[in-house]
């Protein structure tokens, strides 16, 4: 039988929808409105793109816009000032840097420069070490619109097995931490692992954050898993995931396409996350 499709556009619009509402309560509550400062160095256009989305995304659900950007020319000094200003500004209550900046500057160094109360996007050393902690904090994008995906669906996360495929700052390694703080048996795979077909068709789970196109295949399956594709992939058939989605579908028991799966989560979630970095700000 072939798997129930996760709608990822839907579940992003609800996510919205609850955003909007939780701004206009905060608003009326405190009379102050979050704000979100996305941060656009140079002029790559898959960035611009993004970062263009994320604004208007933002903007919709009533997040106040504080977009500041600079030029290719931009020095690592230039680029910390505007970040610290962001960190000092009262009316910001999320910073996001858009990567990757120009070459010539450090990237790791800039994120780890954003306030971690502000840090929206969950990348900086210390939200990473939060999360290992399992303390409070804020949590990568990605990873929570998956476990979004996985809860709405009523997915049993508790003792189940997960397969993560990709060990990413970005993705993989905080997903398999947010879902080991929520009891599953995690197994991380990357380039090195052996058998990596065997390790998978034994999850229950499968999340594939890989960028490789279609690389899991059926036999990396177990028949009615739940299959998670991160992958976002361009190739000659157009936009693609990291899983071989029509003979996958016929053996999970509920997948996530591309496009229209996990993609819309991440804006969504970011969303999320500058409410909820808006509300700590003001109680504390
Ligand atoms: P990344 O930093 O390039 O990491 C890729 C990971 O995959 C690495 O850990 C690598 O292993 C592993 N890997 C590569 N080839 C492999 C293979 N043949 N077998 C097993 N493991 C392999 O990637 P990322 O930033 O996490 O992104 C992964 C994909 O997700 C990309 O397609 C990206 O575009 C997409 N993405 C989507 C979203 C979204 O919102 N939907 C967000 C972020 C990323 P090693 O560590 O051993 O090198």
């Amino acid at each position: 039988m072939p798997a129930n499709i996760i709608d990822g556009r839907a579940a992003a619009q609800r996510v919205r929808a609850e955003v909007a509402r939780d701004v206009e309560r905060l608003v009326s509550e405190t009379a102050r409105r979050p704000g979100l400062a996305t941060i656009l160095v140079g002029d790559d256009p898959a960035s611009e793109i993004y970062v263009r989305n994320k604004r208007r995304v933002s903007q919709e659900v009533g997040i106040a816009d504080h977009h500041r950007e600079l030029s290719a020319h931009a020095t690592q000094a230039e680029v910390a000032g505007v970040i610290d200003e962001c960190n000092e500004d009262d009316a910001v209550s999320g910073i996001l840097l858009q990567l990757p900046v120009p070459e010539g500057l450090d990237g790791a160094g800039l994120t780890s420069r954003i306030a971690p109360a502000k840090d929206v996007d969950g990348l900086t050393p210390v939200s990473a070490g939060r999360l290992l902690q399992n303390a409070s904090g804020l949590r990568p994008c990605t990873p929570l619109g998956i476990l979004d995906l996985l809860d709405s669906h009523g997915v049993s996360l508790e003792g189940a097995d997960v397969a993560v495929v990709g060990r990413s700052n970005l993705v993989g390694r905080p997903v398999a931490m947010l879902l080991q703080h929520r009891n599953a048996t995690v197994t991380m795979c990357h380039s090195r692992t052996r058998d990596l077909p065997g390790v998978c068709a034994r999850a229950d789970v499968l999340i594939a954050a890989v960028g490789v196109p279609r690389l899991i295949g059926p036999e990396y399956v177990k028949p009615g898993a739940t299959v998670i594709d991160v992958g976002i992939n361009r190739t000659e058939d157009g936009l693609v995931g990291d899983v071989d989605f029509e003979p996958v579908s016929e053996r999970a028991g509920l997948i996530t396409p591309v496009p229209g799966g996990v993609g819309p989560m991440t804006p969504a979630m970011l969303l999320r996350n500058t409410v909820q970095a808006a509300r700590v700000q003001i109680a504390g």
